[in-house]
Order: C-alpha cells, then structure tokens, then sequence
C-alpha cells in the first residue's frame, strides 16, 4: 500500500488524483490540503479516513507532510504558495509527484539540492514531462539532440499581438483541448505556461536551453518528443487526460492501469505542428531568456507573472498587460541566485511588489 498526501485536493488535479487513488487499491490517501471549497474537502477527508488535513495554510503544507508520514506527495496546490511543501518533500527524502510547476521554477537549485541531500525522488505530473521521462529513457543524455515539448497553443493560437489586446478574461479561459485550473489555463492562453514548462524542464532532466524546444500541435496529442542524435525521434501519444500522468507518477515504475482509452487510429490521425509565434507570445521567449539568464531570474519572473495574472483575472489589467508586466519586472528587480529559503521569499516579495505596481500603472 503507498501513502498519498495529496496538496491541492479540490483542484483540477487533486480531483483527478482522488479519482486514480480511488480506482487503484494500492493507493490510499494519509493527507489533504487544500485553500478552498471546504466542504468538498471535508467530504473527501471523511470518505478516506483522512485525519491530517490543513486548510487554507493550517498546518502549514509542510507541517501536514511531515506529520502525515507519506511514502509520496502530490503537489498539486497553484503557484508559489506550493514551494515550501516541495522543498520539505524533497529534504524528508519523500517521493514528490510535482504538478506545481511554479514551485521548481521558482526554486529550481534550492530544490534540486534538496533531492540531492533527501534522496527521494522528483516526478514530473506535467504530461509533457511525464512523457518526456518517458522518450528520455535511461539512454545517455550524450545521445540526445533536443527535447521538443508541445503546446496546444491556447484559445488565440494563430491571433496577432493586435487583435490580443481586446480579448477579454471568459475568451481567455476557454481553452480548447484541456480544462484545468484557470491560472494555468491563462498561462496556456499567454504560451507562458509552455515557458514555466521549459524551465520545468531543464531543472527535471539536466538538459541545456538550446537542447530545449517548443512546438505548437493543437490536438494536444503528441506530449513531447526527443530527437535522438541517430536521426530518430522518439514520442508519447495519447488523449489529452491529466489521468495518465498521475497516475504514472503515483504507480512508477509500474505503470498502473487507468480508466483511459488508448489512441483510436481506426478513424484516421493526423498530427499538426506549427512554430510558436513569439511575437504575438513573447511570455514564451520571456521564460526561456529568464531561463538562460539563470540566477533568480526564472523566481522574479514567475512572481512577476502570477501577480499579472491575478490582476488579469480580476478584469484590472489587460491580456497584453501580462507579457508587458513580467519584461518590466525582470529588467526592474535585480535577480542574483538564492542561496536559502528566506532569500527565496524575499525575492519573490520583491518581484511582487513591483509587478504589482506595475499593474496598477499599466491600467491607468
Ligand atoms: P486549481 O486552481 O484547479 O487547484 C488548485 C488547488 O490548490 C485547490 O485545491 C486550492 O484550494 C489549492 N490551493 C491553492 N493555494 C493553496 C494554498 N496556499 N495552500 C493549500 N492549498 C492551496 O489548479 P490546477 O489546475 O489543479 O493546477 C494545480 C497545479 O498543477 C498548478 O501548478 C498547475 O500549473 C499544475 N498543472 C495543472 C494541470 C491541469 O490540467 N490542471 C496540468 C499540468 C500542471
Ligand atoms: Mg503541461
């Protein structure tokens, strides 16, 4: 039996982490966090026999890992509010099945080091890392050529910049081929999600940015790809279904069963890819600059964005408002590497206080 301490539980993932805990009797649910719908979280603490439970921060997520004794954590909370319950997973030497991607963005080295000293292990929840684990294999990272991460592309895929000024937030969070939380679901309209994913991904597998690509593929099939430096390229297929990748996460290395179809080709297939258009998008070429440039780049820049995408949702800030707070940002806060978890809060404080300001000049 494996231990699930689940962080997030009434969000788009928790719900489907629920839903593979419930249908795998390997599975069983020791902890519950979450900052919303309480009764929801009640109902599902009482279904599981689940006594550690934290809400809206009480215990601490960290606090209820501990306390709770799991052999893995799903973190599925939004945002920078996960970090701390994944750098205590990864220092306890727990499994951390990752969803909040924000977290190792913002600490990616604090992180990694943690793993090192903890000895547990990193799993990507991310379909597109989790199928990138996958192409990748346990061949030798000299025998790789590039790791080709796919983006749907959002709602506005094919928009120029200047009809992306008038949309508005309900536009935005009609995303075409998956339905998830609306922080992500407005980071995949800005393709900035798809550059929290290319830092996601460096950190994950070690692998350089110019060995690191993004093509847009609207169906979502295809998750990631790997170019091998033979010439051949080796790809994860599959419905677009966050239930694969947790559930891979959760049962590695033995690929549990899910309730999911595999790809039906009797009806034909056909399989688009297209450039991104950094242009009409330039959070993607934002995140990968913040990538290159290292050091607390990739931590102001998440702060950045997560600050301009509250005020975006909250309809006080324009689509465009978002790539233009998180550049200003960057080139307003000096970003050195962090050494330590009281540096990493007051970077990221700072990165939102002026971003913050900045939203509210961008409105006016
Ligand atoms: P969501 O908004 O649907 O759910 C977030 C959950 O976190 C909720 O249960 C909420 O109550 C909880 N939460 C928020 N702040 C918290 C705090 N301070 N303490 C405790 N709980 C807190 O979000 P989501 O779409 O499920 O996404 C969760 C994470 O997974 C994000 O980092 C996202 O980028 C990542 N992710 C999501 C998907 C997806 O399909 N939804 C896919 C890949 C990655
Ligand atoms: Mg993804």
């Amino acid at each position: 039996m494996k231990r699930v301490a689940l962080l997030g539980a009434t969000g788009s993932i928790g719900r489907q982490t629920v839903e593979i805990v419930e249908r795998n009797p390997e599975l069983e649910l020791c902890a519950l966090a979450a900052s919303s719908s309480v009764g929801e979280l009640d109902r599902i603490a009482h279904e599981h026999g689940v006594t550690h439970v934290s809400l809206a921060g009480d215990p601490p997520l960290e606090e209820l890992v501990a306390a709770s004794e799991p052999d893995v954590v799903v973190n599925a909370v939004v945002g920078f509010a996960g970090v701390k319950a994944t750098l205590a997973t990864l220092e306890l030497g727990i499994d951390l099945a990752l969803a909040n991607k924000e977290s190792l963005v913002a600490a990616g080295p604090l992180a990694l080091r943690a793993q090192e000293r903890g000895g547990g292990r990193l799993l990507p929840v991310d379909s597109e890392h989790s199928a990138a684990m996958q192409c990748l294999g346990d061949r030798p990272v000299e025998t790789v050529e590039a790791l080709v991460l796919t983006a749907s592309g959002g709602p506005f895929r094919g928009r120029s910049r200047v009809e992306l000024a008038q949309v508005d937030v309900s536009e935005a969070l009609a995303h075409p081929t998956w339905s998830m939380g609306p922080k992500i679901t407005i980071d995949s309209a800005t393709l900035m999600n798809k550059g929290l994913e290319l830092i996601e991904a460096h950190y994950l597998f070690g692998l350089p940015y110019k060995q690191l690509r993004v093509v847009v593929h609207p169906t979502s099939v295809v998750h990631a790809l790997v170019h091998y430096r033979d010439g051949a390229s080796i790809a994860h297929l599959g419905y677009p279904d966050m239930r694969v990748p947790i559930s891979y996460a959760l049962t590695y290395p033995e690929c549990a069963a899910t309730p999911c179809e595999a790809l039906d080709f009797s009806q034909g297939l056909t399989l688009e890819f297209l450039p991104p258009d950094e242009d009409a998008f330039p959070c993607l070429r934002l995140a990968r600059a913040a990538g290159e440039a290292g050091g607390g780049a990739p931590t102001v820049l998440n702060a950045a964005n997560e600050v301009a995408v509250a005020a975006f949702l909250d309809g006080a800030l324009p689509f465009l408002g978002i790539p233009e707070t998180v550049e200003q940002t960057l080139a307003r806060v000096d970003a050195p590497a962090v050494s330590d978890l009281q540096q990493l809060l007051e970077l990221d404080a700072q990165a939102r206080a002026v971003a913050g300001a900045l939203t509210r000049e961008l409105v006016t």
